[in-house]
């Protein structure tokens, strides 16, 4: 029989994207035949990349790591319509602790009653158990070293970001 080629998304807003993000996309890809990283294009306050920055560090991610079978797009709307669109066979989300769960939970039950689509989750490893990008956001509005919790490409765009 042969085997099903599984594609999988990892929606998120990712502004910007983190080491925790890289984490759960190294771990994921071993698990799927293609991983689409989802960029939300919803209006956010507070938004710090445009979609389409956002995008472009990533996908300089891609590129500097030799990830394959791993691509970044953006989407607007519901996630469960980009995943039909894309043709995608999971939902692929990152938990870091209870407080996750709780949400995504509630998130994933609502996805397959719309949609029949499953979503699969990966643990965090520890040491980035505490990140998040809204973290990020505040440690970099405060001039603080974010070092070891975003990749260096992104650092050094966040940088240029907070300087022009
Ligand atoms: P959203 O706004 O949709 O939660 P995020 O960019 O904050 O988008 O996160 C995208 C996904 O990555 C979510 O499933 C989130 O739980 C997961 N995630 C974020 N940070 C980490 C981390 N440090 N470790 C594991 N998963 C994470």
């Amino acid at each position: 029989m042969a085997k099903k080629h599984v594609r999988a998304i990892f929606p998120g807003s990712f502004d910007p994207i983190t080491n925790g993000h890289m984490d759960v996309i190294e771990r994921g890809i071993k698990l799927f035949d293609e991983l689409i990283i989802a960029v939300g294009r919803s209006p956010v306050k507070n938004q710090l990349f445009t979609p389409q920055q956002r995008v472009e560090m990533i996908d300089e991610l891609i590129n500097e790591r030799n990830m394959t079978g791993v691509s970044v797009e953006s989407f607007e709307g519901l996630t469960v319509e980009y995943a039909a669109s894309r043709k995608a066979d999971v939902i692929l989300r990152g938990l870091r602790s209870l407080t996750d769960v709780q949400y995504e939970f509630q998130l994933a039950m609502t996805n397959r009653a719309v949609a029949g689509i499953e979503t699969i989750f990966i643990m965090t490893s520890e040491q980035y158990g505490f990140t998040s990008s809204t973290l990020i956001r505040e440690i970099a509005s405060l001039g603080g070293d974010l070092s070891n919790l975003i990749p260096s490409s992104v650092y050094e765009r966040l940088k240029k970001h907070l300087n022009k």
